[in-house]
């Protein structure tokens, strides 16, 4: 977590902050003990658990996310990144990764796309089994909640990065909006793909495979699973890039289109209608083209000509 705020005394708003954030990693992490992401997916397939109405309101948004995109993105993948050593571990140094086999993935395939039940702030996972895994969307939901309470604290410039999130409370100081650099999905974290302007009040979340990955049998295998297979997304894409006012949402479709693929993506987005027709986006594919939506072409500066990258405004 980052978190830069713009402010003549700024430590208080930006404790206050951190406190928000650990508050919800309390809520919603996986390996905390008495978390309510682990008291729900101990209680699966048994009886229904009292969450925050926090946890409520995320779950809720999760689920809405995974119906719009025909569960391209799905909250109760957990058993399936498991399987793959892309679960519950405290970090990839500890993460034990390996190749599934068909039959176990078949088996655990079957405890994904049932989604929570809720029935208000009562919240119950139908088969035992069942695990909840927020990975996807938490982090932008906890950018939401940052924005809430600096602005409460008075700070009204900031920027707040979560992992592949970047929100940009309220512009720099001089007015501009601030700039964020997009990463080369193949630059090994050293190269830029693009800078471009992040506008007040949006978020941009990016997804590729090049995160998290590792190597086995000559096969390079990364951590977002297509729920349709149980296998890493082989969409097309490197990376997807996603531009959007609600944080959540803007990390959550990050990881969905990275599973659905340009075509789809720029199918929803032309049509004008649904959810990612209200984003922006830039998805790099693998012939190295840069698709990148009409909203984001003002103060946008390619960074990836010399690396290959073909870069094409896309309008409707
Ligand atoms: P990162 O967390 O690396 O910024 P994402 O936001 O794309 O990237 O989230 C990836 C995480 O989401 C994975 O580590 C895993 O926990 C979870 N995940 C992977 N595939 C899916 C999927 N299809 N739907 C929902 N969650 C997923
Ligand atoms: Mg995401």
């Amino acid at each position: 977590m980052s978190i830069t705020a713009y402010h003549r005394d700024p430590a208080e708003a930006l404790v206050a902050a951190q406190q928000a954030v650990n508050r919800l990693d309390a809520l919603w992490s996986r390996t905390r003990p008495g978390s309510d992401v682990t008291r729900l997916n101990a209680a699966a397939g048994a009886e229904p658990v009292e969450v925050d109405p926090d946890t409520a309101a995320l779950l809720e948004k999760a689920n809405a996310a995974a119906l719009e995109s025909e569960m391209a993105f799905d909250p109760v993948l957990a058993p399936v990144m498991d399987a793959w050593g892309f679960g519950a571990t405290e970090s990839e140094t500890t993460a034990v990764h390996r190749v599934p086999d068909q039959a176990e993935l078949e088996k655990l395939l079957s405890l994904t796309r049932d989604l929570p039940v809720l029935d208000g702030d009562t919240v119950s996972l139908p088969i035992a089994g069942q695990a909840v895994d927020l990975g996807a969307i938490a982090k932008g939901a906890a950018a939401a909640d940052v924005v809430e309470v600096l602005t409460a604290h008075g700070v009204d410039s900031a920027v707040i990065a979560l992992g592949g999130n970047i929100t940009a409370l309220g512009t720099r100081p001089d007015g501009s909006p601030f700039r964020v650099y997009v990463r080369d999905p193949q630059g090994g974290g050293e190269d830029y793909l693009c800078m471009m302007s992040l506008p007040a009040g949006r978020t941009c979340s990016t997804s590729g495979g090049y995160e998290r990955y590792f190597e086995a049998n000559g096969q390079t295998y990364h951590h977002i699973v297509d729920p349709e297979t149980g296998y890493p997304a082989q969409s097309g894409l490197r990376s997807v890039t996603v531009v959007a006012e609600d944080p959540a949402l803007a990390d959550a479709w990050s990881t969905a289109l990275y599973v659905l693929g340009a075509e789809e993506a720029l199918t929803r987005w032309e049509s004008g209608e649904g959810t990612v027709a209200g984003m922006d986006l830039i998805l790099v594919t693998e012939e190295d083209h840069v698709y990148v939506t009409q909203g984001l072409e003002e103060g946008l500066e390619p960074l990836g000509e010399e690396a290959g990258y073909t870069y094409e405004i896309v309008r409707r």
